[in-house]
């Protein structure tokens, strides 16, 4: 079975995000970036499942700046074969690339497709679900483990409230939720492995899709300061306080 994983390169976790000067989004300038940590988890699933001999071969793909290629390398660099850099300068928002993932899904025939439940940039949680319409395929979303058996896909979903278990026929989306592994660190051998695995690099065109933007941002800003906090003498005081002044928010 071909899994294909879908990579975002975002601003690093660690970052401390800053907001433009002027309000039309987040700095990116001399920024560190990487791979969305849920695709992360994304490419370490889908290397468990070549490891287990379910998987035959990891297809890594990036949309965005050629810049996203580091992206797919990383990806490579875990144990993801080859990959495909859809290339564009144009702001990528989810419709557009769940339109270009479906095409790449029509293209690549995959029998599975394990994306992220969110990217930690924009916080959308919205590609893999728009993705598994067009294809009209099932989806697994939030997925904290995966069983195959008969030809088909148990997926454990983390829901509010407990777990939920749905059961799939192939081919399939799954969106990855943190509990569903742990990925692991590129060894420097696989580093230099990957450097050697190849990737395709497409245009939307190619791919008949009109990427443009369909949302517009209007501004962004940062968040509110938090107040900063008061010392209490005594226990008593803080009872006091808790009953007279705090508010639930
Ligand atoms: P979102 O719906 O934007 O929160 O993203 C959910 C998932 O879709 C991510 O975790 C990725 O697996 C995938 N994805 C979104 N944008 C891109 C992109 N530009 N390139 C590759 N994968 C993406």
């Amino acid at each position: 079975m071909k899994i294909l994983v879908p990579v975002k390169r975002v601003v690093d976790y660690n970052v401390k995000v800053r907001v433009k000067s002027d309000g039309t989004g987040v700095e990116t300038n001399g920024v560190k970036m990487s791979m969305n940590p849920f695709d992360e988890i994304a490419v370490e699933e889908a290397v468990r499942l070549k490891e287990k001999g379910i998987a035959t071969e990891i297809v890594a793909v990036s949309l965005g700046i050629p810049a996203c290629a580091e992206t797919i390398r990383t990806a490579l660099a875990m144990g993801a074969d080859r990959g495909i850099l859809v290339e564009t300068d144009v702001e990528l928002q989810p419709l557009a690339v769940a339109k270009l993932l479906a095409a790449i899904a029509a293209k690549e025939q995959p029998g599975l497709m394990i994306l992220g439940k969110q990217a930690i940039d924009d916080d959308m949680s919205a590609t893999g679900q728009m993705l598994a319409a067009f294809l009209g395929w099932p989806q697994g979303t939030f997925a904290s483990q995966l069983t195959f058996a008969d030809g088909g896909i148990t997926v454990k979903r983390e829901v509010d409230g407990g777990m939920e278990t749905v059961a799939l026929s192939l081919p399939a989306v799954i969106t990855t939720d943190l509990r569903l592994n742990e990925p692991r660190y590129a060894s420097l051998p696989n580093i230099m492995k990957a450097r050697k695995k190849p990737i395709e690099t497409l245009k939307p065109a190619d791919l008949g899709v009109d990427p443009t933007p369909r949302l517009k941002v209007l501004k962004v800003v940062e968040p509110a300061k938090r107040k900063a906090g008061v010392k209490v003498a005594d226990v008593a005081e803080l009872v006091m306080k808790l009953r007279t002044e705090a508010k639930v928010i």
